[in-house]
């Protein structure tokens, strides 16, 4: 459905997912149909050209822009001989990636959990509205038997898992008020990188951080992937980390999940709010962004608002921008256009540490 852009601008972006899940991406195919064929979701045609396409590119994966059906997840798979994703199990990966803190994780683990639950149900409904087809109000072959048994013990499983992690999720409900005091006695300040997935965030982290010097210290030992250090021209220490890309049209059910990812946030001293210039609606983004960091409880941290892309953004986009947001630094991370005053304005920004004053007495 929709014009051929849509279906390339959706392509796209899915290419854009896929990479911050740290795939390559080899190809692209387009499948424009009615209606989603029932055994494959493509249809025959398309399934072959797509496993040519595997074998000529020496692919492992395919990720498809769509809700398959799980029996037709794996009839493609079986067609096509490698594993097949769609974009809900590649955003839910992405999570996995950004998830830290232990609320964060659970809330990850409980989607995908959910995830493959439905994926279970949709499973047992697809066999038995099949056989129930082909021999009208018969249970059949494949209706009963081991197959259903296994999804039994495996949805029991699941929901032993699932009811487990709620509690645990209950729990650091009442953990948090002390998480909040702790942050009040960390020393190294932070900066905590947002916006959309593909504005270009991972590009300025690395930007910001090549040119720095880095700073070998125990306290960093425990530092993720997605963490990096830098130093001010003055010689203080902080932390540069990239967040969860927000994602358009994120499937309802993970909503909880990304934002609980997004909620360590909340932790950062200056947030670093990327925006893809060259977006066709990057107004829209920057509301969304902020409404969102606004329900977390990150509203009230201090915001750079940063317009990267500027080499690719037309100039008549850049001037409403640079009007509306008189105080927006506008860059490039291709370029390196406006990046050393992106960097000294952080600086600017980043709290002083306190000084202690202790008082002799005599
Ligand atoms: P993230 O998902 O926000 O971390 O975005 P990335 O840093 O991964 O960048 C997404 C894509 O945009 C990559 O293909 C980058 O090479 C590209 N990109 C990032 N910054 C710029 C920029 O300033 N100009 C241009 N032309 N491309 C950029």
């Amino acid at each position: 459905t929709g014009s051929k852009a849509d279906a390339q601008n959706a392509l796209f972006e899915l290419k854009a997912l896929a990479e911050t899940a740290g795939s390559q991406v080899l190809d692209g195919l387009i499948q424009r149909r009615q209606r989603p064929d029932p055994a494959t979701y493509i249809g025959r045609g398309k399934v072959g050209e797509l496993r040519d396409s595997v074998i000529t590119n020496g692919a492992d994966t395919v990720i498809c822009d769509g809700e398959l059906a799980p029996a037709q997840l794996r009839n493609l798979e079986d067609r096509v001989g490698v594993k097949v994703v769609d974009r809900t199990a590649l955003i839910l990966d992405i999570f996995a990636q950004h998830a830290k803190s232990a609320e964060g994780k659970t809330q990850v683990e409980l989607a995908q959990l959910n995830y493959l639950k439905q994926r279970l149900r949709g499973w047992g409904g697809n066999l038995s509205r099949q056989v129930g087809g082909r021999a009208a109000g018969g249970v059949g072959i494949g209706g009963r038997g081991p197959g259903e048994t296994r999804i039994e013990t495996d949805r029991r499983r699941i929901n032993s898992r699932i009811a487990i992690l709620r509690k645990k999720l209950r729990e650091l409900d009442s953990t948090r008020e002390i998480k909040r005091a702790e942050r009040h006695r960390r020393q190294v300040p932070s900066v905590a990188i947002v916006g959309y997935t593909n504005a270009g965030k991972s590009s300025l982290l690395n930007k910001l951080t090549d040119a720095g010097v880095l700073v070998e210290n125990a306290l960093f030992a425990t530092l993720d992937p997605t963490t990096r250090r830098a130093q001010t021209a003055d010689g203080r220490v902080y932390t540069l980390t990239d967040t969860v890309g927000f994602v358009r049209h994120l499937p309802t059910d993970l909503v909880e999940a990304f934002r609980s990812t997004l909620e360590e946030t909340n932790q950062a001293d200056l947030l670093m709010h990327v925006v893809d210039g060259a977006d066709p609606d990057p107004q829209g983004q920057i509301t969304a962004v902020r409404q969102v960091l606004n329900d977390i409880g990150a509203g009230d941290i201090r915001e750079q608002l940063v317009i990267n892309k500027c080499d690719l953004a037309d100039s008549d986009q850049m001037m409403i921008l640079r009007r509306h947001y008189p105080d927006a630094i506008f860059c490039s991370a291709r370029t390196g256009q406006g990046v050393s005053e992106l960097r000294e304005r952080i600086e600017q920004l980043l709290p002083r540490p306190e000084v202690e004053i202790h008082a002799i007495v005599p």
